[in-house]
């Protein structure tokens, strides 16, 4: 059995089921196969339907809000932007489910037609963490469906409900069996690769390694989105206490359990004032009961995680090293705001993704110094820089080797229909969202067509 359970009561259970054996996610894999024959042909039914799909989770948005709040701990007025991302990723790719499936070429000796076609996979298993647990199953559901592939979701155990439902409001415009929840685990996880013609991970970066390679053996067309170690460089011009306010909210919003929450600064020049700023602006970020509207950040997800963060900020401590923490309200599962003071960058949180809120400040002599730091950086999802200089934004934003490179924006912050994924660790294969999902969920081939004679 899998139960999730709400972070700040745990004995609220909001859904328990038993995890899918291999031979349930065989019998559901034979279903969603013979209901994809019929969609892959009907590409006018793909868009109304997911249009459909978007209407009914517009109209439970109330309902799915509370729930993330209740399951994932998510602060409520991002559970309620994070249900309408989802209404929005279905409205688009209920659209994209008509666009160009292909492109025409000129044959190299001027006969006939040469082109190119983008058809579906088939059937594709789709692998989701906790921390978004509508707006991931949706991101990649949407676009799978969209291009005509059966669908088999694997989301967290600890965001299980949420999934459900999000399943249960898609399957009522869908034909039977062609989108299928499969509640478990890693096992499940792994019983889904060995059954799909491609498949989509989200979640840590270990997690993410051994699916790659699992993968790669089947030659299984595969993409991870792992975890971010995102840096933000902080140029000596840039507006010290306007970017502390931004990075503040990056640190913190949702506890740090963002793959695009900012991990590290790198401060050019002195760090200390900016330490300063951004423990001020922290201070002045409310965290308490994800129900309430003013609220910044809840719990993190379990009291599990929050112990193991607990020993990962000690293990920072060390010479060189000064720890900052704020205050936390009483109950289970909160994790103070913590900034670790390291201009040598040797802590634990200088090199690694640690899922809460704590980001590290380091001082650097330079620009050149923060750019090679950022770029050695093992996980680059998103690298920021802030500077009200024009050429040095670009210069910089030119080299920083991140799959998002951002100036003057926060690292948290998805645009729907520009390509997502990160460098090094931090993912693996095609992008994913708006029209990069097309590079896996479809095959692409190329057609010659010549005069009979
Ligand atoms: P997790 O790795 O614990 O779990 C993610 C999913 O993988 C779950 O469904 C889990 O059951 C499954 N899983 C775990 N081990 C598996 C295995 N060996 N084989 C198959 N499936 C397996 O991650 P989490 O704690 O749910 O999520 C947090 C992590 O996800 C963070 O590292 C965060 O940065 C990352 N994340 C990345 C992105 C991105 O787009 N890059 C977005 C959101 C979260």
């Amino acid at each position: 059995m899998i139960s999730s359970r709400n972070p700040l009561d745990p004995s609220d259970v909001l859904a328990e089921l038993p995890a899918d054996t291999a031979d349930d996610v065989a019998r559901k894999a034979a279903s969603a196969r013979s209901a994809q024959h019929e969609w892959a042909r009907n590409p006018m039914q793909r868009s109304t339907a997911l249009s459909r799909a978007a209407a009914a989770v517009e109209a439970a948005a109330a309902e799915l809000a509370d729930l993330v709040v209740r399951e994932v701990g998510k602060p409520v007025v991002e559970a309620e932007g994070e249900v309408a991302r989802t209404v929005a990723v279905l409205r688009y790719h209920a659209q994209a489910a008509l666009a160009s499936a292909g492109s025409i070429l000129p044959p190299a000796d001027g006969q006939g037609l040469l082109m190119t076609r983008r058809s579906p996979r088939g059937l594709v298993g789709l692998i989701t963490p906790f921390n978004f647990p509508l707006a991931i199953p949706a991101w990649k559901a949407a676009p799978a469906l969209a291009l005509g592939n059966a669908v088999l979701l694997k989301p967290s155990p600890l965001a299980l409900a949420s999934a459900a439902r999000f399943v249960e409001l898609l399957e009522a415009h869908l034909p039977d069996g062609l989108l299928a929840l499969c509640p478990g685990g890693a096992d499940t996880g792994q019983a889904l690769l060995s059954t799909v013609d491609a498949l989509s991970f989200t979640g840590s970066t270990a997690a993410g390694r051994s699916v790659a390679v699992a993968a790669s053996q089947a030659h299984l067309p595969v993409q991870t989105e792992n975890g971010g170690h995102n840096s933000v460089i902080v140029l000596p011009d840039a507006e010290v206490s306007a970017v502390a306010r931004v990075v503040a909210r990056d640190v913190l919003g949702y506890a740090g359990q963002k793959c695009t929450s900012t991990r590290r600064v790198l401060v050019c020049g002195q760090s200390k004032g900016f330490t300063e700023a951004l423990l001020e602006e922290l201070g002045k970020l409310p965290i308490g009961a994800p129900s309430r509207r003013d609220v910044v950040a809840g719990p993190v997800i379990t009291d599990a995680a929050a112990a193991s963060l607990e020993a990962a900020v000690e293990s920072c401590r060390g010479p060189g090293v000064t720890v900052l923490r704020g205050a936390v309200p009483e109950g289970p599962a909160y994790v103070a705001a913590t900034v670790v003071q390291d201009d040598e960058g040797c802590s634990l949180a200088a090199r690694e993704e640690l899922f809460g809120p704590v980001v590290v400040v380091q001082a650097v002599p330079d620009e050149d110094r923060a750019v090679a730091l950022a770029n050695a950086g093992s996980a680059r999802l998103v690298a920021a820089v802030h500077t009200r200089d024009l050429d040095r934004a670009l210069a910089v934003a030119d080299q920083l080797r991140a799959g998002m490179v951002r100036v003057n924006a926060p690292t948290t912050g998805v645009d729907l229909h520009a390509p997502f994924g990160g460098e090094g660790d931090s993912g693996y294969g095609p992008r994913e969202q708006g029209r990069a999902a097309d590079a896996l969920f479809t095959v692409e081939r190329t057609i010659t067509v010549r005069p009979s004679a």
